[in-house]
């Protein structure tokens, strides 16, 4: 199938438009080159349209069924696979990334949009409470109240550069806010602009065959923080959901909360996903999990944000084969291709931090050749005490790329110490045999505190996309605890609940009517059911 050539505009509610001339351009990262097209730069005006009618939307197909909205997920997923190759050769040209791990995110991204139309098929995401009116009751009589979750409305995306599928245009976190009913206008990252549009005219594409109101979707391209500040400023914005940096989300945090009507901002940022490894565990299975270890913290060069990024252990013969091992798994990896610069910078400057903090010993190094790339990174792993790591704030920040810090605890109490030092992560991994994990309720509870999701013997790399996974943490890892952007639970963020009281059915939403006519699971009167509300063998209270 051939498809018109990139045009480098915006996409605003199903229109390319562009008022400012193009002047970004991506590039490819193994060889420097720049690609063509130019993309334009987005304009306070174009802002300013695709909110309004994202707005519009929001408005117009308020009260429409749910399975229109299942549907438009299930068509941007079959437009999505529509692109075939074309998508794959301009991701990989754009990222550096390798063909099949493009295909493989295509197939993620693919699968999470038709998650979510299940979901919304399904129903119970909205949590339909129904308390049933007593006007007996004494001394008071109860009204009756109905509570759902309603969506919030325009939600602005920003694409994040390590996954330009699953966590970009029509990635986790546009899929979940059009599951929930919210229209969404993207800021498309940078440095993938051609992925961006083509992922977004499969939107597009995918709005117009479902006969949604066409400010559902909007994309816009810029390189501008002040742009980026527009957009979660704009009086029409309802939340923002972001995946990068913790400077930027931090900045786009505190607009949000600067605004005369602040707005929640979803922020997945910096994590190091902490790995405690226990002294049983490090003598039975050492080698193998330095081996597991040097695997997940090179897997997509290691610009994953559940990155293993710090190793905590207790000093020790063991410990001391442990880092030997890492350190010759990690050090005969080649350079990786970054993708783009800034991380390449951000990555070195980290490296280079550790190298020149006093107490900080490099380990390895991967091995330079002669292949070119142009974002060149070799893995590192450094060692430090646990006391040089409590008390260096600086240590204990995101290097994000195939880097790790080894902490070396002089016993288990300085471990504990360290563990408590932690800040906020998306994940904490633990390996220990059962009876030492046993042993220690108060480093598995101190670490659980910290992180969104404990592993046990495993590695923090490959999300589950389920409705039991939790893809989230305590600050800095996330601006929200309480959320996930990975899994059927993100579509949360994106919706409030709402009370009616008394209403008649006229008034309210389907799944709080009498019959069900969804049958979708409530909680009536304190029993979950999807049995009509006076149904024959309920008994109401
Ligand atoms: P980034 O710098 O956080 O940028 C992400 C998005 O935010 C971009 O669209 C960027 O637009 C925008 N932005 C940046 N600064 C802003 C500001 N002050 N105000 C408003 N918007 C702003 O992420 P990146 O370019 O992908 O990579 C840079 C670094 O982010 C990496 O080296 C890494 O440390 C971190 N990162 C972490 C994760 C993770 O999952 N933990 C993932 C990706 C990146 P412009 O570029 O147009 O300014």
């Amino acid at each position: 199938m051939t498809h018109a050539p990139l045009h480098g505009h915006h996409l605003i509610a199903g229109r390319r438009q562009a008022e400012a001339p193009p002047t970004l351009r991506a590039t490819d990262p193994s060889t420097g080159s720049p690609l063509e097209p130019p993309f334009a730069e987005a304009t306070a005006a174009e802002v300013d349209r695709a909110l309004a009618l994202a707005e519009a939307a929001f408005e117009a197909d308020r009260g429409r069924p749910a399975e229109h909205r299942a549907a438009l997920l299930d068509a941007i997923a079959d437009e999505i696979e529509a692109l075939g190759e074309a998508l794959v050769e301009r991701a990989t040209a754009e990222t550096g990334l390798p063909a099949a791990r493009i295909r493989g995110e295509r197939g993620r991204t693919c699968g999470q949009l038709r998650m979510f139309a299940d979901v919304v098929r399904e129903g119970r995401w909205v949590d339909a409470r129904i308390d049933t009116a007593r006007p007996d009751r004494k001394p008071a009589p109860r009204p009756d109240l109905r509570r759902m979750h309603v969506p919030l409305g325009p939600v602005v995306v920003f694409g994040a550069s390590n996954f330009p599928l699953a966590f970009s245009v029509a990635g986790g976190d546009t899929a979940s806010a059009l599951a929930a009913g919210c229209p969404v206008v993207v800021k498309a990252h940078p440095a993938h602009p051609g992925t961006s549009e083509w992922v977004g005219r499969a939107v597009n594409q995918a709005v117009a065959r479902t006969g949604l109101h066409p400010g559902t979707f909007s994309m816009l391209h810029t390189a501008s923080p002040e742009r980026s500040q527009d957009l979660v400023r704009h009086p029409l914005t309802r939340a923002v959901g972001f995946t990068g940096s913790l400077r930027a989300g931090r900045a786009l945090f505190d607009a949000a909360a600067a605004r005369p009507e602040p707005i929640p901002v979803y922020a997945e940022m910096g994590s190091t996903n902490p790995v405690v490894v226990l002294p049983e565990a490090l003598a039975e299975e050492g080698d193998a999990i330095a081996d597991g270890l040097a695997g997940s913290l090179t897997l997509g060069a290691g610009q994953f944000c559940t990155c293993p990024g710090v190793v905590l252990g207790v000093r020790g013969p063991a410990l001391d084969r442990f880092a030997e091992r890492l350190a010759a798994a990690v050090g005969a990896t080649g350079p990786f291709t970054l993708l783009h610069a800034g991380i390449r910078e951000g990555y070195e400057a980290g490296v280079q931090r550790w190298d020149v903090t006093d107490g900080v010993r490099l380990l390895a190094r991967g091995t330079e050749n002669d292949g070119e790339t142009a974002t060149p990174a070799l893995a590192a792993v450094a060692v430090v005490s646990a006391a040089a790591f409590r008390e260096d704030d600086g240590l204990r920040e995101e290097v994000f790329g195939p880097a790790t810090l080894l902490v070396e605890a002089d016993d288990e109490a300085d471990l504990e110490a360290a563990v408590r030092a932690l800040d906020g992560h998306l994940t904490g991994t633990l390996w220990g045999t059962d009876d030492e994990l046993a042993a220690r309720p108060a480093l598995v509870a101190t670490l659980a505190r910290r992180v969104g999701r404990l592993i046990v013997r495993g590695y923090p790399t490959g999300v589950e996309v389920s409705p039991a996974m939790q893809h989230g943490g305590p600050y800095p890892a996330t601006t929200d605890a309480r959320s996930t952007s990975v899994g059927t639970a993100a579509i949360e963020r994106f919706a409030r609940p709402v009370c009616f009281q008394d209403a008649p059915e006229a008034v309210l939403p389907p799944e709080l009517h009498d019959a069900n006519p969804r049958g979708v699971w409530r909680l009536v009167d304190g029993a979950l059911t999807r049995d009509p509300v006076g149904a024959p063998g309920r008994t109401e209270a």
